[in-house]
């Protein structure tokens, strides 16, 4: 987030605090004015009801705006008041309640009540300023396609040779001579540094402080214990000697940044009917690099959940005339949000009652108030969990890509939206050549490494908008929307040319692999499963004709 984006969030945030001193303010009054009744005997039950939502209500949110002590307050008045007005609704029951609300609601409560003024006027507590400036970081998804990788090496040459090889998977590099040097040309945001252990041992560099927010991989040129356990003291995210095996790096540096990827995004979906709190929650859920869905009106989110599909569901326990657990049991009503997380946000104690809300539906409960760090880091642990279990449903595990079915539907999708736009689409298989030879010749396990290389390459060099796959064993699918032949075709043979020219290691030998592509119009036909059907024969155009490069459905 920019600076300017900081301060202006900064200010919405302090706007709200003031709207809800104000409303507040006007709460304690009303309240104020009930008690005094119902203590004259003049109160009747619902007024008592009424004297409990409020002290419920502030006790929930004005944690949440910094008025600690008022919150605390709040929740201990509450609870004098729990039993009085919960419960069970008999005749009996509404006599006790008349007979001892005065006796409860008395002078002293009284006090307390006009006390709550006092805390409101009080200047709120300074809130969780330490941990503030985690917030701040760029987000990871946002330039992840970027990948830059730093290179620190006083050889020039050797970091050269490096930072060519590293840009065949697709990586951007900057090549830096020091340590000093390398502080100046830092971008915004980096994938990894690569740096030369023996300087880090020799004058004891601070990994932690060079990389600053990108982990740091050490090459050596010799490996021992010793010198691992020294550069994982002086904080090394990776190792590596030499002569480095590049794919193996590569791949390395990829598994780091979908692991930085998964723990710093997520989609959240949060259904609040006050509008103040749901506007602060999602701010400092923005803050913190989530995207949020505000659904203030529980009655739309059916709509909203397939509009926005969250990777979980922040939901508020008491809206109005709607439950929260009775809402997430009516959500699981459709079999595809059966498996959504969702979250209670509550300023509901008691452990008896959370159980039973959790039974309906629920997956967990944070309770109110809570604070802006601890909302945002549980949060972010949450969406992690969820994504690495969705994950494990729909992506292929050796690749990250789409499995075969998932990727066959997104496929679909693009098709029917093209053709509703009237947009241009492509769809490509791509297939690597003598592949079997590879196993053959260095082992399955170097066949895999040759696998995750093309995945990777792939997931650089196209857009975040087209859809990736692993259709098969050693063959993928990839669609791209809003795109010409010509332009997919011009991409597609530029990954051709760079992966043919990626050196592979496998049983002390080097080896290159090449790969074939056939592609069709996805927008041109009317089904999808044609379009695929076309540009698989035009894979087989391509390798009976020679393999290595791209072949478009009625090429000659
Ligand atoms: P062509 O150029 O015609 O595509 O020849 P090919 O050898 O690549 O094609 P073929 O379909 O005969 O062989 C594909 C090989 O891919 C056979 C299979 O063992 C291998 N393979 C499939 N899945 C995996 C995998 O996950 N890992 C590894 N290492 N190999 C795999
Ligand atoms: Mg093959
Ligand atoms: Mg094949």
């Amino acid at each position: 987030m920019s600076d300017e984006k900081q301060s202006e969030v900064a200010q919405k945030l302090e706007l709200l605090k003031q709207r809800f001193r104000e409303k507040a303010s006007a709460d304690i009054e009303q309240l104020q004015v009930t008690v005094e009744q119902i203590g004259n005997g003049a109160g009747v039950e619902g007024d008592i009801a009424s004297v409990y939502q409020s002290l419920h209500r502030l006790a929930g949110s004005a944690g949440t705006f910094g008025y600690t002590s008022l919150g605390e307050e709040a929740r201990q008045l509450e609870l004098t008041l729990k039993q009085l007005a919960e419960g069970s609704p008999g005749r009996s029951e509404a006599a006790r309640i008349v007979r001892d609300a005065p006796r409860l609601l008395n002078a002293e409560f009284l006090s307390r009540v006009i006390g709550l003024k006092l805390l409101l006027q009080q200047d709120p507590a300074q809130r969780d300023k330490s941990a503030d400036d985690s917030f701040y970081r760029p987000r990871v998804s946002e330039i992840a396609r970027k990948s830059v990788v730093q290179i620190v090496d006083s050889d020039a040459s050797r970091a050269a040779t490096l930072a060519s090889d590293l840009e065949l998977h697709g990586f951007q590099t900057i090549v830096s001579a020091s340590p000093g040097e390398a502080e100046q040309q830092s971008v915004a945001y980096l994938s990894a540094i690569v740096v030369r252990a023996t300087p880090v041992i020799r004058d004891n560099w601070k990994l932690e402080t060079l990389g600053g927010k990108a982990p740091v991989i050490c090459i050596s040129s010799r490996d021992s214990f010793a010198k691992r356990y020294q550069l994982a003291e002086l904080g090394a995210s990776g190792f590596f000697y030499d002569p480095v095996d590049v794919p193996v790096l590569a791949d390395y540096i990829e598994r780091l940044i979908t692991e930085r990827e998964e723990g710093e995004s997520g989609r959240v979906m949060i259904i609040d009917d006050d509008p103040e709190l749901l506007e602060h929650y999602s701010l400092v859920l923005e803050r913190g690099g989530l995207e949020v869905f505000r659904v203030n009106d529980p009655s739309k989110v059916l709509m909203s959940l397939s509009e926005f599909r969250p990777d979980i569901v922040l939901m508020d326990i008491q809206m109005g005339r709607f439950n929260g657990p009775t809402l997430a049991q009516m959500l699981r009503f459709d079999q595809e949000w059966l498996g959504l997380p969702i979250i209670y946000l509550s300023s509901e104690e008691d452990k008896e009652f959370q159980l039973e809300a959790m039974s309906q539906g629920g997956d967990d409960f944070l309770t109110k108030p809570v604070s802006d760090a601890f909302l945002l880091r549980a949060v972010l642990v949450r969406c992690e969990r969820a994504r690495q279990l969705d994950k494990l449903a729909s992506r292929d595990s050796l690749t990250g890509l789409l499995k075969h079915s998932l990727a066959k539907s997104e496929v679909q999708k693009i098709h029917a939206r093209s053709r509703r736009a009237k947009h241009e689409s492509v769809v490509a298989m791509l297939d690597l050549d003598h592949f079997k030879q590879v196993n053959d010749q260095y082992g399955h396990r170097t066949g895999d490494l040759v696998i995750k290389g093309l995945a990777n390459l792939l997931r650089h060099r196209l857009r975040d908008s087209d859809v990736i796959g692993r259709y098969g064993g050693e063959e993928f699918i990839a669609a791209l929307p809003d795109c010409s032949v010509s332009d997919a075709r011009a991409v597609l043979q530029s990954v051709c040319d760079q992966f043919s020219r990626i050196v592979f290691t496998g049983a002390d030998r080097e080896f290159t692999v090449t790969l074939s592509v056939g592609m069709a119009p996805l927008s041109l036909f009317p089904t999808s499963d044609d379009a695929i059907e076309a540009a698989d024969q035009a894979l087989y155009q391509r390798k009976r004709s020679g393999r290595n490069g791209v072949t478009v459905q009625g090429d000659p």
